[in-house]
């Protein structure tokens, strides 16, 4: 694993320039993305930041990269979409995020909400992001080293919840956490066949609605 530093002159050439993130925008728009603010903080936020130097000139690639401990960086489209679902029921104080991973969904939602609040169970993982978002300036982001399955109850009610780990059924805690009105984005399901689902509570429960076929990796209990 590289060091916890991020290396804050790795921009403007070659792939890591701001075409290759415009062209990486247009794409996501030509795909379906409507959100602008959300393909705004896609266009200036630095990806190639988010994975490892060796693989910077993939990072504007519409994939899913490897960042260690057998862990995915999710592929740009997803993030969107992902964002776009959350953002779409209107302004979001609290937003609560399941699997930091490399911290790259929490720096999209960073400018478009409140606050993030986002928990890791990989402790490096954790202790990297939380470096990315202290040199990017990213000082609405709290993190915690904690099996995201039980939500984050003292910082709850969320308006907001997105999970970036699949669980094989939603867990009760997330749904508990969330406030009237408030959504929560979970993809669902065993390995390889998951549904993205966006769950809405509502004044007598809960709304359901199918939004894609995705492939997560699983959410997994305890901490490592
Ligand atoms: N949002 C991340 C995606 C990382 S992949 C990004 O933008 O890079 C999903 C992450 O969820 C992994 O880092 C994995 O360790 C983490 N994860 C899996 N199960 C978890 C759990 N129960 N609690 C917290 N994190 C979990």
């Amino acid at each position: 694993m590289a060091g916890g530093t991020v290396s804050q002159n790795r921009s403007g050439i070659g792939m890591t320039s701001q075409r290759t993130r415009d062209r990486l925008v247009r794409r996501l728009a030509d795909e379906g993305i409507k959100n602008q603010q959300v393909l705004d903080v896609i266009r200036n936020t630095p990806r190639h930041l988010f994975v490892d130097e060796a693989l910077a000139s993939r990072s504007y690639e519409d994939t899913a990269l490897p960042i260690g401990f057998g862990q995915t960086i999710s592929q740009p489209y997803i993030v969107a979409r992902m964002t776009e679902a959350l953002l779409d029921g209107g302004l979001l104080n609290k937003v609560l995020e399941v699997g930091t991973g490399s911290g790259y969904q929490a720096a999209i939602l960073s400018p478009l909400v409140g606050e993030v609040y986002t928990v890791e169970r990989i402790r490096p993982l954790l202790d990297q992001a939380r470096q990315r978002f202290f040199d990017l300036k990213l000082n609405n982001i709290r993190c915690k080293y904690s099996d995201g399955s039980w939500g984050w109850p003292e910082a709850g009610a969320f308006d907001g919840i997105i999970a970036t780990a699949a669980p094989e059924q939603v867990p009760d805690a997330l749904l508990k956490q969330l406030a009237p009105g408030g959504r929560l984005v979970v993809p669902v399901g065993a390995r390889g066949v998951q549904t993205l689902i966006l769950i809405t509570r509502t004044a007598d429960g809960f709304e359901q609605r199918m939004l894609d076929r995705v492939s997560f990796v699983p959410m997994l209990s305890g901490t490592q």
